[in-house]
């Protein structure tokens, strides 16, 4: 099966995102074959791109695949998370949600998710059954539910809690079996759940705990991300072997050392801290000290982004999707965001979504870029995403693993979008 992408202008994911016009892409069986000013193969399908804009696919390195975002339909969480481990009905639906959910995200140009948290064994089962073919969505990479201390971020929901280390080890070996991706930690409290006002990240991983589940999940040759939203929270972490802090918060000097040090990356995730902090509170129905400490980690997290950059600490992006107000489908509101508050370039914030985001996850050979011998997995859109990120919103086309989707359509959610889009910076 051959496609020939023609005259399309070419961002290619690289660090300079140089605008490439009237470049051809030849697709075989999925990869891609060749760049530049081609000739169609007489047997290839030729799909003709003038005055559009093919760039790679988004990785959007931190997702949920349970909740889809849309504020107040939180119901009892703990009680369906419950019911999804011991209920096969109830589990097969919640299958067919998170099925929906990562459609949604292909259909807005995430040929890639990273899932950090989900119910049961559905991120690993949901990726095997589209990688082999037999449903439509992004590639996947599965931590299944996520490993806490009792009384940690999420636990009962997303997140399982450990006793003991014993028992810390033994829930890794149970995600190894299962074949997950990577372990995701929740090492500190998060804003919905702290209840001192100015201390959203409060450490409640015990270090020996971490370092337990770290080492026995890089035995198995996985890698450790781990909810962190404070500056003990990244030593802690970073300092018992965890890979990606996932958030972030303001580093301190012995912060940015540790992470220099075990080259680990920060993987901000701006989109459900924006509303929380910005949005009136009856939007939100939070109270004044979640809004505060909400506002805690907006600020922190660009600051800390910043100090990483700096410091020369790789930056990925995610949107924690599953949080109110932020959807399967509104990763270009991340790039806004990531480029506004922290200050980057149209083109490093691209960038940072597509080929930096593959590398730190080990996919940088597969996908991320427009390269001969990767995965075709692209976004194509009308406008140019260099000069507003806004044309993501309606992708022209989608293509994933060489296979295109036109005018791809997620389930949006008017309500949700028309406050956002009021408020966006
Ligand atoms: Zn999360």
């Amino acid at each position: 099966m051959k496609l020939f992408f023609q005259h399309a202008t070419v961002l290619d994911g690289t660090r300079e995102m140089l605008p490439r016009p009237m470049t051809d892409v030849l697709v075989e069986d999925g990869r891609i074959a060749a760049v530049g000013a081609l000739t169609p193969p007489p047997d290839a399908q030729v799909i003709d791109l003038a005055g559009k804009y093919l760039m790679p696919g988004l990785c959007n390195l931190h997702v949920h695949l349970p909740a889809g975002g849309r504020p107040g339909k939180q119901r009892d969480q703990k009680k369906l998370a419950q019911l999804v481990l011991h209920n096969p009905v109830v589990k097969r639906v919640a299958f067919s949600v998170c099925k929906a959910y990562a459609e949604d995200e292909l259909f807005s140009g995430v040929t890639t998710v990273r899932a950090v948290g989900g119910l049961s064994d559905i991120d690993t089962t949901l990726r095997d059954r589209i990688n082999r073919g037999a449903a439509d969505g992004p590639r996947i990479l599965a931590a299944n539910m996520a490993i806490g201390p009792v009384g940690g971020h999420m636990v009962g929901t997303v997140a399982e809690a450990a006793q003991s280390e014993e028992e810390a080890v033994k829930m890794v070996r149970e995600r190894v079996a299962q074949g997950v991706d990577l372990i995701k930690l929740m090492v500190t409290g998060g804003v919905l759940d702290a209840t001192v006002r100015g201390e959203p990240g409060v450490l409640k991983m015990p270090p020996a705990l971490i370092r337990a589940c770290c080492d026995e999940a890089h035995k198995n040759g996985l890698p450790v991300a781990a909810h962190v939203q404070s500056a003990e929270g990244v030593r802690a972490a970073v300092e018992n072997g965890v890979d990606t802090i996932e958030h972030g918060s303001v580093l301190d000097q012995s912060a940015i050392d540790a992470l220099q040090n075990s080259g680990g990356a920060v993987i901000c995730t701006l989109s459900p801290a924006f509303p929380m902090a910005r949005f009136p509170r009856d939007l939100l129905g939070i109270s004044e000290t979640v809004q505060f400490n909400s506002d805690v980690v907006l600020r922190g997290m660009v600051e800390g982004a910043k100090q990483a950059l700096e410091a020369g600490i790789p930056v990925g992006l995610g949107t924690d999707t599953g949080c109110p107000y932020t959807t399967h489908y509104n990763m270009w509101r991340e790039l806004v965001f990531f480029r506004k508050y922290v200050g980057v370039s149209a083109a490093f914030a691209l960038h940072t979504a597509t080929l930096l985001n593959a590398r730190l996850v080990g996919l940088g050979d597969e996908t991320g870029s427009v390269e001969p011998g990767k995965s075709a997995d692209f976004l194509i859109t009308d406008g140019d995403p260099l000069q507003s990120f806004e044309t993501i919103r309606t992708p022209y086309m989608v293509v994933m693993r060489g296979k295109p989707f036109l005018h791809p359509k997620a389930k949006r959610y008017a309500k949700t979008d028309a406050v956002l889009d009021d408020y966006m910076p």
